[in-house]
Order: structure tokens, then C-alpha cells, then sequence
């Protein structure tokens, strides 16, 4: 029998999600606010719904994957939102929304009678079209269970982190600190070489043969910074949106991120000088302009 599954936020990360399932034989219904996004959907087997809540009116199970926590809020619990649907059974959120956002979402939905999981994801959009993202669900034990084989359609490392909502949330901000603070540091480093007369492909070998490397120096500079391309598609406003969330996190525990701190004060700085939508590898550009430096030509 097939079975039937929500979901919103069908973007960089969402839409192939949406395949995969589709492709496991999964019935999906989107609803996104873009049409583009939904237009997509549909061309690849999806239906689609008009708003949350008539999504939550149609299945039991319902995935977002969307930007922000203020977003997921409004999804989860504005007024036209999943909380106030009929049919709804599970919540779970794909989305990086941080721990303190995940706890009250939770409880609201547990009044209405709807259990929640926080399954925040990592590795990038070709782990998404790959199907081999890491998830990092938090929440009733067998809950986590009953959804694990559709989410091993979306990753193939399910990691169940805990049973207390928020857990899976706070694992996803601290692999995304040590993810941007790789990208950060790499590009001060590689800015610092290049003003010495150090080529960025000699660089970027020698690291990756060495105890400097790390995601940034393995993926993120040879697919979108040596090339220029800066495409490796997640976005400057969601890194800061990240960090930020984490080193928040450390503050309400009373842990101190001394490197962190700074490594918050990096993406401000690239977000200040950018776009939010600009792709995260594009902070190198911001260290080249702050080193005084020309890329070099090959
Ligand atoms: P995205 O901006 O590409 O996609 C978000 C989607 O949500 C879009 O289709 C957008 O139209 C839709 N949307 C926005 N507001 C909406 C609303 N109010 N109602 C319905 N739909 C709405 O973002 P993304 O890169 O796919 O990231 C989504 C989440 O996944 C974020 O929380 C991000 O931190 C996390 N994430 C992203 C990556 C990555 O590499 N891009 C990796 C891991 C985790």
C-alpha cells in the first residue's frame, strides 16, 4: 500500500527530498509558497495543496523543510497553519530551526494531540539528491521508529540523538559550527597564502594531503571556489542563521565559544557585505577584498 506523506518546503534541499520519496513510492502532497517550487513537485509525481492546513487536513504525516525558525513557526502554528488540520498524526521537522524554537513548536502540537520529531539534516544538496543526507532525529523513541524507513529514503545515516525534543537540533548547529567555521578559516588561510604568492589549487592540494583538511578544503573550494562558480548551494543568510543559533544555544547553557564567537562575527561580516541569498562559499570574496588581494589567473 502506498503511503501517504506531507510536505513543505519543497527548495534547494526539499525538492529532491521530495523525489526520493516519490521514487521509493512514497504519495506526496506539497504545498510550498513558491509555484515554481510546487510546479516541480508535480512534474515528478507530486499533488499539491493550497495552505498548511488543508495539507494537515489530507495526510497523517507531514515534513518541512523550510528556512528559518520564525517560518517554521508560522507554518507550524500560524493561523492557517498544520497545528489546525484534521488529519495530522506526526510533525517532523527537516528544517535547521534550532532547539529552542523545536521545544515550544512541540508542545504546542502535542496539545493538539500531534507528536513531533526534530530531524534536522546535513550534507548539502548533492547529499540530498543522493539520498545520503545525515538525520538527526530527536523525540518519542518509537515514533522515531515507526517514520525511520521513510526517513532512511531521505539519508542514509539516521542517527536517533535522543528522546528529548531540541537534542537532534542542537546536533545539527554544532556540525554546522564546525562546518562554518572550516569554510571561514580556509578562506582566511587561503587569502593569507595567496598574498604570499601561493597558488589556490597548491594550497587546496597540499591541505587535503595534510592535517588542514576539513569539508571546506575537501568540497566546498575545489567544486566552488577554485572554480568560481560559488555554488555549492546553501546560502549566507542560513550559515549565519546557524551559527548565530548555536553560539545563542551556548549562551543559555553557560558555555563559552571563544572560537565560535568569532567564527559568528565572520558570516555577520559576509552577510553585512552581501546577500542572504549569496552562497556561502562567496565569504572567500569578502576575505579577498579584506586582504587586498586579485584571485590569481591559472
Ligand atoms: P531554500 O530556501 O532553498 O528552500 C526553502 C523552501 O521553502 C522554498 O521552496 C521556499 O519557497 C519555501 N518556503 C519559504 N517560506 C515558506 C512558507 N511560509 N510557506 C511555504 N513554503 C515556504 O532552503 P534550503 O537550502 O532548502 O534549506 C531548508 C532548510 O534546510 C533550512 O533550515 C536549512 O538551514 C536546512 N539545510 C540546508 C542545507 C543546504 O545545503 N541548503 C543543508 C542542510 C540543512
Amino acid at each position: 500500500m502506498t503511503t501517504e506523506i506531507g510536505f513543505i518546503g519543497a527548495g534547494n534541499m526539499g525538492g529532491p527530498m521530495v523525489k526520493n520519496l516519490l521514487a521509493a513510492d512514497y504519495s506526496v502532497v506539497v504545498y510550498d509558497n513558491s509555484q515554481t517550487a510546487i510546479d516541480a513537485c508535480v512534474a515528478a509525481g507530486a499533488t499539491a495543496v493550497g495552505s498548511p492546513k488543508e495539507l494537515a487536513d489530507t495526510v497523517e504525516t507531514v515534513l518541512v523543510c523550510l528556512p528559518t525558525p520564525d517560518i517554521v513557526r508560522a507554518v507550524a502554528l500560524g493561523e492557517d497553519g498544520l497545528v489546525h488540520g484534521g488529519k495530522i498524526k506526526t510533525y517532523i521537522d527537516l528544517s535547521t530551526t534550532g532547539p529552542r524554537m523545536a521545544m515550544p513548536i512541540a508542545e504546542a502540537m502535542e496539545e493538539a494531540g500531534i507528536i513531533a520529531l526534530d530531524a534536522p539534516v546535513s550534507g548539502g544538496v548533492a547529499g540530498a539528491i543522493a539520498g545520503s543526507l545525515a538525520v538527526m532525529v530527536s523525540g518519542p523513541h518509537n515514533a522515531h521508529g515507526h517514520h525511520r524507513p521513510m526517513l532512511e529514503k531521505i539519508g542514509k545515516n539516521v542517527f536517533y540523538v535522543g528522546d528529548k525534543i531540541g537534542m537532534g537540533q542542537l546536533m545539527k548547529l554544532l556540525n554546522n559550527m564546525l562546518s562554518g567555521t572550516a569554510l571561514a578559516v580556509t578562506s582566511e588561510a587561503v587569502a593569507l597564502g595567496i598574498k604570499a604568492g601561493i597558488a589556490p589549487q597548491m594550497m587546496i592540494d597540499v591541505f587535503n594531503a595534510s592535517s588542514g583538511r576539513n569539508t571546506a578544503t575537501e568540497a566546498k573550494f575545489p567544486n566552488a571556489v577554485l572554480t568560481r562558480s560559488f555554488d555549492i548551494g546553501f546560502n549566507t543568510g542560513l550559515m549565519f542563521k546557524d551559527v548565530r543559533l548555536c553560539i545563542e544555544e551556548a549562551e543559555a547553557l553557560g558555555v563559552t565559544m571563544f572560537v565560535g564567537s568569532g567564527t559568528r562575527q565572520a558570516w555577520a561580516h559576509a552577510l553585512g557585505k552581501g546577500e542572504p541569498s549569496d552562497d556561502s562559499t562567496v565569504i572567500m570574496q569578502h576575505y579577498e577584498k579584506l586582504a587586498a588581494i586579485e584571485w590569481p589567473e591559472d
